[in-house]
């Protein structure tokens, strides 16, 4: 496994990492925060989209990652994914990266590091069954992929800071969600999914 920050990336890994960012989108019309991931094929085909839903679904197994290398084992009719890349917006938590490698994905590229959940911390110490020929690749969209990021988490910190310079009572259920959704870390880049 070789953990490589390359500065040459294709356009098609721009293109398929800007798929990945449009499906973060997605995570954040849900109040969750913004992570894309998708799976292609050798060929060249998105055969796994997924986007983190941890909150809607009320499982850590929601990562976007998660979704992404479900859906295409389910395409492919089995769980090996050889040749295939996964693209993801940030770093992959450890799960998600030991999912990606046990399915034997041939390269991982990912945008903006998370460097308290991310796997940067684990890379050498992993046992001989997860040390497959992955290559993993950072940085890609590094920029656009760390600001939605911070984005979402100054919208949230906005919100926390609204909520208490309020004195009123919160009377509606609506009200309630949006002060529990907005209790979260203010920690961008170190928050995984
Ligand atoms: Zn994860």
């Amino acid at each position: 496994m070789q953990n490589t920050q390359q500065n040459s990336f294709t356009p098609r890994d721009h293109f398929f990492m800007k798929q990945a960012r449009l499906l973060a989108r997605k995570s954040v019309r849900l109040e969750e925060v913004p992570v894309g991931a998708i799976v292609v094929s050798p060929s060249g085909i998105i055969i796994g989209r997924g986007y983190n839903k941890i909150e809607r679904n009320k499982t850590q197994l929601a990562h976007a990652e998660i979704t992404a290398l479900t859906k295409a084992a389910k395409k492919r009719g089995g769980w090996r994914l050889d040749e295939c890349t996964l693209y993801v917006t940030l770093e992959p938590c450890m799960m998600c990266l030991g999912a990606a490698l046990l399915s034997r994905v041939s390269t991982i590229i990912y945008g903006a590091p998370s460097h308290l959940f991310g796997l940067q911390s684990i890379i050498t110490s992993l046992p001989p069954v997860y040390q497959a020929h992955t290559r993993i690749y950072q940085g890609l969209q590094q920029q656009e992929c760390g600001d939605m990021l911070k984005h979402f988490f100054h919208t949230i910190r906005s919100i926390q800071e609204a909520s208490r310079e309020r004195t009123t009572i919160i009377h509606t259920p609506n009200e309630r969600e949006s002060l529990k959704t907005s209790n979260r870390s203010s920690d961008p880049l170190d928050q995984c999914k």
